[in-house]
C-alpha cells in the first residue's frame, strides 16, 4: 500500500441515470448555523470541494449561495443540492422558488423530496411536479431522500421516471443493503447521509476503523469516508472545524485493502443500526 498522498486529485464524478454527473464526495451543511454557513462553505470550496448538500429545512441556503458567489468559481463548477421540506408537499413550486431565491441561484443541480411522508400521501403528486421542474430548467436532476424501495416503486410505477438518487442514512452500523441492491438494479445512485454516524455512536473508535487508520497513517474519519467512496456511495460529511473540513477531503492518497473494507462491512447491525427516524414515521 502506497503512503503517497496526492491531495490535488479530487473525487470521481458519478454518472446519474439522466446523464448528469455528480462529484462523489461533497460537503454537508445540516445543523450549521445560518450565520456561520458561508464561512464553512467558503473553507470547503477552498479545500477543493465542488459539491454542497443543503436543504430548505437547514435554514442556511442563503449562506451556501453567499459562499459560492464570494468564491469567484464559475457556477457550473459547483454541484448544489437542496431539498423540499415535509410541510411543502402541497406547494412544491413556491417552495423551490423560495429556496432558489434564498441561495441566489437560477437552478439547483439536484433537488430532492426530503422525506416521503406516506401518511400525508402527496409524494406521487410532488414527484410529478419535480419532473416539471426539471423540464423547466429550474433543476438539472431530480431525486428523493429517505425513500424505501416501496416508495421508489410507487413513484416509478406512477410516472415512468426513476429518481437519479436516493439520499438515505448510511454508515458502517447501518449499511442499507436491501436499499442498495434495489437502487443498483434501477440505476439509482445512493447518497449516504450521516456518513460518520453523526457522532451518535463511537464509529470512529471501532477496531477495524482504528486499525486501518493506523496502518495508513490517516484519521479514523478519513478511513470511514474512504470506505464510503470505495463502496460506491456518494457522500458529504459535515464539519464546522476548518481542520476537519480539509481532512475529510484529503482522502485520495490512500486506498483501503479488501480485508480492511470487509472488516468495516462486518460492523453492519442491519435495521438495529438505524440512528435516525424511520421513513414511515417521519411526517411534517
Ligand atoms: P456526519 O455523519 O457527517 O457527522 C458530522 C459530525 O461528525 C460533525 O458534527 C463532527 O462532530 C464529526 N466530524 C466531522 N468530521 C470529523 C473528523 N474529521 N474527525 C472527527 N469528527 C468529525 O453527519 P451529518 O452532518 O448529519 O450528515 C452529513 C450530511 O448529510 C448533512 O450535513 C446533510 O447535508 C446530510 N443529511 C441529510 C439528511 C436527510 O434526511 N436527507 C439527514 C441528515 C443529514
Amino acid at each position: 500500500m502506497s503512503d503517497h498522498r496526492d491531495i490535488h486529485k479530487g473525487p470521481e464524478r458519478i454518472e446519474l441515470n439522466d446523464g448528469n454527473t455528480i462529484p462523489q464526495l461533497g460537503f454537508g451543511v445540516y445543523k450549521i448555523d445560518a450565520d456561520t454557513t458561508a464561512a464553512a462553505v467558503g473553507t470547503a470550496l477552498e479545500a477543493g470541494y465542488r459539491h454542497i448538500d443543503t436543504a430548505a429545512f437547514y435554514g442556511n441556503e442563503r449562506g451556501v449561495g453567499e459562499a459560492i458567489a464570494a468564491s469567484g468559481l464559475p457556477r457550473e463548477e459547483i454541484f448544489v443540492t437542496s431539498k423540499l421540506w415535509n410541510d411543502r408537499h402541497g406547494d412544491p413550486e413556491a417552495a423551490l422558488r423560495e429556496s432558489l431565491d434564498a441561495a441566489g441561484l437560477d437552478y439547483f443541480d439536484l433537488y430532492l423530496i426530503h422525506w416521503p411522508c406516506p401518511k400525508q400521501g402527496l409524494f406521487v403528486d410532488v414527484w410529478k411536479k419535480f419532473i416539471d421542474f426539471r423540464e423547466a430548467g429550474l433543476v438539472r436532476s431530480i431525486g428523493v431522500s429517505n425513500f424505501l424501495p416501496e416508495h421508489l416503486t410507487t413513484i416509478i410505477d406512477a410516472t415512468g421516471v426513476t429518481p437519479a438518487v436516493d439520499q438515505v442514512e448510511l454508515h458502517p452500523a447501518f449499511q442499507e443493503r436491501e436499499l442498495r441492491d434495489f437502487a443498483l438494479s434501477h440505476h439509482i445512485a445512493v447518497e449516504a447521509w450521516g456518513p460518520l454516524g453523526q457522532g451518535k455512536y463511537d464509529l470512529l473508535g471501532t477496531r477495524p476503523v482504528v486499525e486501518a487508520a493506523e496502518a495508513h497513517g490517516v484519521s479514523p474519519a478519513q478511513v470511514v469516508i474512504r470506505w464510503h467512496l470505495q463502496r460506491g456511495t456518494i457522500t458529504f460529511p459535515k464539519s464546522t472545524q476548518a481542520a476537519h473540513i480539509r481532512e475529510n477531503f484529503d482522502v485520495f492518497g490512500f486506498e483501503l485493502t479488501d480485508a480492511e473494507l470487509a472488516g468495516i462491512d462486518a460492523l453492519d447491525e442491519g435495521e438495529d443500526g438505524r440512528r435516525g427516524s424511520h421513513p414511515n414515521v417521519m411526517e411534517p
